[in-house]
């Protein structure tokens, strides 16, 4: 590993909670950290014991987040069917705490919220938020275009139907004005807080770059703030040590607008470090690797404490045609009260009670994913979509192939492979209890739906 720039640790080492010593020890020692946070609506579903696999013993969980393990070694995930089926997400464990930070601020009556996490490629957060506010709508939003395909598969490898997602500057959210309940704002920082698994983040750290960091998290949050309600919260979060991204932020925030910061109770044990922005006194969580088991991490929680509600006026989506909407639910696990529209030829599904949202986002927003794609109308026939079969809502009847582990991998590398059944048509690729995705079956071969641009390369 490179060495820590000197100017680096001459500015954080006034920094609350910073330990110079261990810090570089815990540096130095090449110590690697690998954590995983199930989706808990696909564990469900998953037959067989992959946590067992990776280790014999007891697992360690991650202290504050639900669902989430260390692993004591890092497996090779790409060829792991299970992380492609949506299973779960690598995550670093010091960001987890997001989950600890909505469960003492939001609380756990999540029904009916509208979530935005504004920064949110590749969707670590946003698969967090997903599981959190399942009868919530989440909005995702990728301001980088490129960055932006990896969210919608992340987001639809989880499978949740109630997220859109959007490809946008934060200033185009201006328009709706008090309309998010949470507003998540995982900043572009300096990243400081990976440099212990990431070489590249300590050869590009600056100074001059987290001056311009602090910059652009204060623009980044100004055109933001206007679309939290009032009594909605703002999660503010870094992975950088440096002050100027984190209680100077909480300084600026509390000067800038009319917001309640909130302190939340966090067992000692845990070792995460409370911080107190200087002017302000508002405080603010830090995470350092030589005191948790995690990276470097920053969050804090705001409440909205003025302005107006959102009072747009609404319109209904304009629904899917009648025939469409019968063949669409024909693929649907019945009794879901879901909402039917079109996209072109492609007819797409949504809980009932967010259409007119969906209306509303797709006037002002650039929609990269939205619900559930259910599939494309040929003619008489409906061509499933690849998001439908890694969703939560894809009938329970559809046919199946499970394939073992060899022929898994060959699926998402969207090989060929020999499949010994009786049966013909769509049918869904499933390993260890579940979808990978669609294959048809033909009189004397299977073709392979699995999507090009996300299969498995090496081999
Ligand atoms: N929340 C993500 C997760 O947990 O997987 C990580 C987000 S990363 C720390 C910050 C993101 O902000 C990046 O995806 C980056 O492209 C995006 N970003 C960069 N500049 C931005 C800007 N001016 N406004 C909003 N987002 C920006």
């Amino acid at each position: 590993m490179p060495q820590l720039p000197a100017a680096f640790i001459t500015s954080v080492e006034q920094v609350t909670g910073f330990r110079k010593e261990p810090f570089l020890a815990v540096h130095a020692s090449g110590e690697q950290v690998t954590s995983v946070r199930f989706n808990p609506a696909k564990k469900a579903l998953l037959e067989g014991e992959w946590l067992q696999q990776q280790q014999q013993g007891p697992l360690q969980q991650v202290p504050w987040c639900n669902e989430a393990y260390y692993l004591p070694q890092r497996p090779m995930f790409t060829f792991d069917p299970l992380l492609h089926g949506g299973v779960y997400y690598v995550q670093e464990a010091s960001s987890m705490f997001l989950q600890h930070m909505l469960k003492n601020t939001v609380g756990t009556q999540t029904a009916g919220l509208k979530v935005l996490d504004l920064c949110a490629a590749p969707g670590g957060k946003s698969t967090l938020l997903a599981s959190y506010f399942t009868d919530g709508l989440l909005v995702t939003n990728e301001v980088i275009k490129s960055r932006s395909g990896i969210l919608v598969e992340n987001m639809t490898k989880w499978g949740a139907a109630n997220v859109v997602v959007t490809n946008n500057d934060p200033k185009d959210f201006t328009a709706l004005e008090g309309y998010f309940d949470v507003i998540v704002v995982d900043a572009p920082c300096s990243g400081s807080g990976l440099f212990r698994r990431d070489a590249a983040a300590i050869e590009e750290w600056s100074i001059d770059n987290v001056a311009l960091c602090n910059q652009r998290q204060q623009r980044i949050l100004a055109d933001i703030l206007p679309a939290l309600k009032p009594g909605g919260w703002l999660i503010y979060a870094t992975c950088s040590y440096s002050a100027e991204e984190d209680e100077q932020i909480m300084d600026w925030l509390m000067q800038s607008f009319n917001l309640h910061n909130k302190a939340v109770d966090v067992p000692v044990e845990w070792n995460v470090v409370a911080t107190q922005a200087p002017q302000s006194g508002a405080t603010g969580y830090r995470f350092f690797p030589d005191r948790v088991k995690g990276e470097g991490f920053f969050i804090a929680a705001f409440q909205q404490q003025d302005g107006t509600e959102f009072h747009g006026r609404k319109k209904m989506l304009p629904p899917a045609g009648k025939t469409e909407t019968k063949m669409a639910a024909e693929w649907v696990t019945p009794g879901i009260p879901l909402y039917y529209f079109a996209q072109q030829e492609h007819v797409l599904a949504i809980a009932e009670q967010w259409q007119e949202e969906v209306a509303l986002l797709q006037k002002q927003l650039y929609l990269r994913k939205a619900g559930v794609n259910i599939g494309a109308v040929k003619g008489k026939d409906l061509v499933p979509s690849h998001e439908l079969a890694l969703s939560l809502i894809h009938h329970p009847n559809l046919q199946k192939i499970t394939l073992g582990p060899d022929d898994a991998l060959q699926y998402l590398r969207r090989k060929e492979f020999a499949v010994n059944i009786a049966g013909k048509g769509w049918t869904m690729a499933v390993y260890q209890g579940i979808t990978l995705g669609w294959m048809k079956l033909l009189p004397n071969r299977v073709n392979n739906y699995y999507p090009t641009e996300w299969r498995i390369l090496k081999d």
